[in-house]
Order: structure tokens, then sequence, then C-alpha cells
């Protein structure tokens, strides 16, 4: 039995496992190897650039989703079937639920879709003087109800180099990009000063939930 689920797992079937889960409601597919970035933590102590100076652990980040969020420690759960790894969590929320910054910051990129402002976007932080970067995936792409792919997921005002406060409305949450057939939900990514994904769960954890965006 092992042998058989093994090879059905080795074969091209497995692509149709991955729909099946999905069909299921579960999330596989999130985020997307071009936007989620390189993944450059494989590298552990050997990295050259060295260890991290950042000190997540003693930091105190907003939540990045207003209302009821659920999620759980899926750093490194392999995605594309396998093909990669998942550099982020994914806090599943209701579609349109408000997606706030997570300190004061300066967004540092976004990623339009249609021409639009939607529906990825990073800011970049400092702490104790060493940057980092938090990133916000999937943001709403749809007009309510339908999955039309017209609407601005981004708030009014934001957009490349535009200073944020901690708590500030940058977005919603959606299912856009290569989350198109899963649920919505927020992939949320924090990066180290050398673009390294850390996983965000521990800090995520502590994080402080917030009633409304500010
Ligand atoms: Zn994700």
């Amino acid at each position: 039995m092992k042998f058989v689920t093994e090879r059905f797992f080795q074969s091209a079937s497995f692509g149709t496992v991955v729909c099946v889960i999905i069909a299921l409601g579960l999330i596989t597919g999130c985020g997307s190897g071009d936007h989620e970035g390189d993944y450059l933590g494989a590298y552990g102590q050997q990295d050259p650039r060295g260890p991290s100076q950042i000190r997540f652990d003693q930091m105190e980040l907003i939540f990045p989703v207003v209302g009821p969020t659920r999620y759980s420690d899926d750093w490194h759960q392999p995605r594309d079937g396998g093909a990669r790894e998942h550099l982020g969590n994914d806090l599943i929320a209701k579609k349109m639920s408000p997606v706030v910054a997570v300190a004061d910051g300066t967004v540092s990129w976004m990623h339009a879709q249609k021409g639009g402002e939607c529906c990825y976007l990073g800011v970049s932080h400092q702490s104790q003087g060493i940057p980092y970067e938090s990133r916000y995936i999937h943001l709403n792409s749809d007009s309510l109800g339908t999955t039309d792919g017209r609407v601005v997921g981004i708030a009014k005002g934001i957009r490349h180099g535009v200073r944020v406060k901690a708590g500030q409305l940058l977005g919603w949450v959606g299912n856009s990009g290569n989350a198109r057939h899963t649920i919505s939900h927020l992939h949320f990514e924090l990066r180290d000063e050398f673009g390294r994904a850390v996983d965000p769960f521990t800090i995520l954890k502590r994080a402080q939930p917030i009633e409304q965006a500010r």
C-alpha cells in the first residue's frame, strides 16, 4: 500500500489531487512563485550574508486583518505540487475584510492587475535601524459577490513610496492572482533585512488585533 501511495503521489495525478483539495475549500495554490518572491531562507546559517539582526521576537505588530480570521502555521508547506515552499501564513477571512499595515512604513512595491492598483503590495519598515518588509498578497480584485476581477482591492491613496502608519487601511482581503480558485485569504509574509522570508506565525500570534482600520 505504501508503494502504491508513493507511486500515486509521484505520478501526474498529483495535480488532480491538488484540484480535489482545492474543491474541498482548502488552500493549496495560494501565493505564486512570482509574487511571493525568491526563496532565500534555505541557506540558514550557511548564508554568506549571515544571520539576521532583526528582532522579530521583540516586535509588537498590528495584526494585518481586521475581523474574524483563522490561520495555522502553514509556513513551508509544499505548494504547486511540491515545486516550491510556502513562504508565509495564510490568514483566512471573509472577502473584503480590511487589511492594515502591521507597523509604520513606506509602500515599497505594488503589483498591478488588469491595469488597476491590485492586488499585491509590500511595505518596508525599520526596527532599531534595521529594515524589514511585510507583504500582503491576494487582495480583492472583484466586484462584490462576483469574480469579475474589476474592483480595486487597494485603498485609495496607497501607492508606491507612500508613508503608512501602523493599522492604516491598505486594502481588502480577496482571492486574486493564483488564489483565484481558493477561498479568500491574505497571504502574509515578513522578510528580514536581506529579503529572506521568515515564519510569521509566532509574530502573528503576538500581534495586536484592532477593531477597525486607522
Ligand atoms: Zn499563502
